[in-house]
């Protein structure tokens, strides 16, 4: 074990592993070098997710485990949402945890590790940023997490929406846009490190700029992107919320090749009583019409989009209706959550009343549905050439993605042969499966 090395592990989401990576940057500045071994640092980095259940749960595991392990001379910090919610209680549970560490303020790492270095105790950090605090304060780090020849780029943090089953607001405070400068230097340096794909992240990206005084800002920050990047080949829109979905951005996306026919617009119900009680937008008029405007735009449009089961008092009619949905849209990908009870949402008061047995059984029912859907919407690409980006090969058989699968959560395209990782292939699609596709190399590939 080595004082000046450090372990991190980054759970939860990517917008987490932006922070973890923000943090590894600052550390490494600070002179401490990162290691893979929790055995081998003498600093241990837990960001935490405190999202829902599972995801407190398994930081609580991972805390107790190192935590347990822990050698003299060790330090272990809890950092992230799942200490921002419940800092007290982690430590209280958590024997062993020397500093907590709230998600907003990761930029403050490097101090509590030197204060807990000279022997003393850091006071817990928590302050969200409020309303006045324009822009984000970057800490000089690159706000982007790269994944092989892909970047994750944090466009904003925080969320103003009041989704009654959220605890996000609640952890991450409101919405704060990075200012646009900010964002296209860091799409810059990706650019100068070869990446080949951006994905663009926020609790809300439909929401950028609000703050920032600028009208509709994720289109105009897509046009700027497209003249600073021009390079770079795939520009890629996570979290849009239905009801920001204008006109001026399916235009934006329609018009730039480089920006992809792809959309993760999660909608969480379709039926309009659920989605009012839900506090989220119940107006299934404008999504009906915006999917269509969109996908008359871009005919090669992929959709991905979230929803909810179980959530307090949903009746079979409710859930039969969100399943009439998804038959009647047929989007390429779709994941599902069973309601999570979170405390000190708007949805606390109405308890966790849908037995657990429901629950799974209507979860077990839209993923049987939308499998049946994902595999014909599959089979339609049987014949065509997509291009695919690289993501690794081994035993003879090279995986990568096409424009409709975001890293981590979608599908994956499979060829024979060993093509190294990062390049943009074209691949002719031979066959189908439920959520992957299989094809042949159809030419030859751009040496990055
Ligand atoms: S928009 Fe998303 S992050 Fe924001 S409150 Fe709703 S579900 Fe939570």
């Amino acid at each position: 074990m080595t004082q000046n090395k450090f372990y991190l592990i980054s759970l939860g989401c990517a917008k987490n592993t932006v922070d973890s990576d923000s943090m590894a940057q600052l550390l490494y500045r600070a002179g401490y070098e990162p290691v893979n071994t929790p055995g081998d640092a003498g600093v241990l980095i837990v960001n935490t997710c405190g999202f829902i259940d599972p995801a407190k749960e398994e930081s609580l595991q991972i805390l107790g485990e190192l935590a347990d392990k822990k050698q003299k001379g060790q330090i272990l910090i809890a950092a992230g949402c799942l200490t921002q919610r419940y800092g007290a209680q982690v430590a209280k549970q958590v024997a062993g945890i020397d500093g907590i560490l709230g998600t907003r303020r990761w930029m403050d790492i490097v101090e509590v590790v030197n204060t807990l270095r000279e022997g003393k105790h850091p006071k817990p950090l928590y302050h969200l940023p409020d309303v006045q605090d324009v822009g984000q304060d970057d800490a000089g780090t690159l706000r982007v997490s790269m994944q092989g020849a892909s970047a994750y780029l944090k466009i904003a943090d925080g969320c103003r929406r009041p989704c009654a089953f959220c605890a996000i607001p609640l952890i991450k405070g409101t919405a704060v846009s990075r200012p646009m400068g900010h964002v296209l230097s860091d799409a810059r340096a990706l650019r100068d490190m070869g990446i080949r794909e951006l994905i663009l992240i926020a609790q809300d990206t439909t929401d950028y700029g609000h703050d920032l005084g600028i009208k509709d800002g994720l289109p105009q920050l897509l046009e700027r992107l497209v003249l600073e990047v021009p390079e770079v080949d795939w520009i890629r829109i996570m979290y849009a919320y239905p009801g920001y979905v204008t006109d001026h951005l399916i235009e934006t996306m329609a018009k730039h090749k480089q920006i992809l026919p792809y959309l993760d617009m999660p909608l969480q119900h379709a039926h309009p009583q659920m989605l009012k009680r839900m506090r989220r937008p119940a107006n299934m008029d404008w999504v009906y019409r915006t999917i269509a405007k969109m996908r008359a735009a871009m005919p090669d449009l992929a959709i991905r989009t979230t929803f909810i089961v179980g959530y307090p008092g949903e009746t079979e009619k409710e859930f039969q209706t969100l399943l009439d949905f998804i038959e009647e849209i047929q989007f390429d990908r779709v994941g599902a959550f069973q309601y999570s009870f979170e405390q000190g949402t708007a949805s606390e008061s109405l308890g966790d009343p849908i037995p657990p047995e429901v629950k799974q059984a209507r979860w077990d029912r839209l993923m049987e549905a939308q499998q049946k859907i994902s595999l014909s919407r599959n089979q339609a690409f049987v014949g065509h050439t997509l291009d695919v980006l690289v993501e690794g090969s081994g035993d003879g058989i090279t995986l990568g993605r096409s424009y409709r699968d975001a890293p981590e959560i979608d599908g994956m395209v499979m060829i024979e042969g060993s093509i190294p990782p990062g390049e943009m292939i074209p691949v002719r699609i031979t066959g189908a499966m439920t959520y992957d596709l299989t094809g042949d190399l159809a030419g030859d590939f751009e040496e990055v």
